[in-house]
């Protein structure tokens, strides 16, 4: 078998072993139905049990009440950007505040645009979204139905480490490059979603997470799919789920709960990882320079450029040759991201850190 590659990809990205090894031994015949996950009815018992399972799972790390209902949606992330305001805005009062922090945010702005008033709280973008903005610096208000931002932004490694102000209008999240990566305390939040292909299992499906009673400000007049009430009646299948990609989210959310501990040790490892590839970043005499502001760095996604492109794409050649892979920044960015999600190992981040230390010695 060929041997596996420490995977920095920011998406779809590394996945558990276990989790993994539990695919392949499940594949061809899941134990009670004796027929692949991949052919068995999303209606059928088995299934609804694994959905079932997932949604515990969930429930249990990030201790989510009854006040909140849990979907499993298609169309990624990029359809809550249309989902959210369409369903959220209501009928009269269709203005929403978003904090653009970078890339992701910008985009679900300028999709917001097509269904109300967007009102820009705070826009990093003439800093090069190298930040979050200081609570006193947001100005969301009351009369916004919503107010959106993104938790990690994944292109520039941006993160927020708490919730910014909502001041007294709906706090509507993107988490979807960071769900999983820490407790959280979801009674602070109207709706918080995230596409599973970075944090939480493979592409397919995407994870809403919605307080009830918002769900009736979707009116009846949306398209069926883009309503999230419509979803919620039909517990998710309103139309043929992503049985697969479901699937998996249980066998992910089993290993954070039962292998890993729990999000408590779980966010611990991810900072201590973090901290070993931003302390080289520090201790480089600028070879290495981190995109982001030191307290607005990503547990997540580590952006970093070195001195000139040529440094970048060689650093990228050699770490593939030293068994790390998908480490090129993405194109609107440039230089070198490493995304280091839940399922990194730490060996793999050990690996690259080393890796970066012999690069500057032998190119700085
Ligand atoms: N938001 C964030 C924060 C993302 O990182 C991404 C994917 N990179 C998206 C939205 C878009 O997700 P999708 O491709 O699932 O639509």
């Amino acid at each position: 078998m060929t041997q596996r590659a420490f995977n920095f990809s920011a998406g779809p990205a590394v996945l558990p072993v276990p989790v993994l090894e539990r695919v392949q031994r499940e594949l061809l015949a899941l134990p009670g139905p004796r027929a692949s996950i991949l052919e068995i009815s999303h209606r059928s018992g088995p299934f609804l049990k694994i959905m079932a399972a997932a949604e515990a799972n969930l429930r249990q790390l990030l201790s989510i009440s009854d006040s909140y209902t849990i979907l499993f949606l298609q169309g990624g992330s990029r359809l809550q950007f249309s989902m959210v305001p369409m369903n959220l805005l209501g009928e009269t009062d269709r203005i929403a505040d978003y904090v653009v922090t970078g890339s992701w945010g910008r985009q679900a702005a300028k999709e917001a645009g097509k269904f109300g008033d967007v009102r820009v709280a705070w826009d990093g973008s003439s800093e090069n979204y190298v930040r979050t903005p200081a609570n006193s610096e947001i100005d969301a208000g009351p009369s916004a139905a919503y107010t959106y931002f993104v938790s990690n932004e994944t292109i520039e490694g941006v993160q927020f480490s708490a919730e910014p102000p909502a001041n007294n209008s709906t706090l509507v999240c993107d988490a979807s490059s960071d769900l999983l990566h820490k407790r959280l305390d979801i009674s602070r939040y109207g709706l918080i979603y995230a596409c599973a292909q970075k944090n939480i299992g493979p592409a397919g499906v995407t994870i809403v997470v919605v307080r009830n009673d918002l769900l009736e400000r979707s009116s009846d007049a949306l398209p069926g799919y883009m309503s999230y009430k419509a979803h919620a009646e039909q517990g998710s299948l309103f139309n043929t789920a992503p049985t697969f990609a479901i699937y998996v989210v249980r066998l992910v959310t089993d290993w954070l709960l039962n292998e890993m501990g729990g999000l408590e040790t779980m966010h611990a490892l991810n900072r201590q990882k973090a901290d070993m590839l931003y302390e080289v970043i520090d201790e480089s005499g600028g070879f290495y320079q981190g995109h982001a502001a030191a307290d607005c760095r990503s547990l997540m996604n580590v952006v970093f450029r070195l001195p000139s492109d040529e440094l970048s794409a060689a650093f990228v050649n050699e770490a593939a040759d030293g068994n790390m892979t998908a480490l090129a920044g993405h194109r609107s960015v440039g230089g070198i991201r490493a995304s280091i999600y839940n399922a990194m190992p730490m060996a793999g981040v050990e690996t690259l850190r080393d890796f970066m230390i012999k690069f500057r010695e032998k190119r700085g």
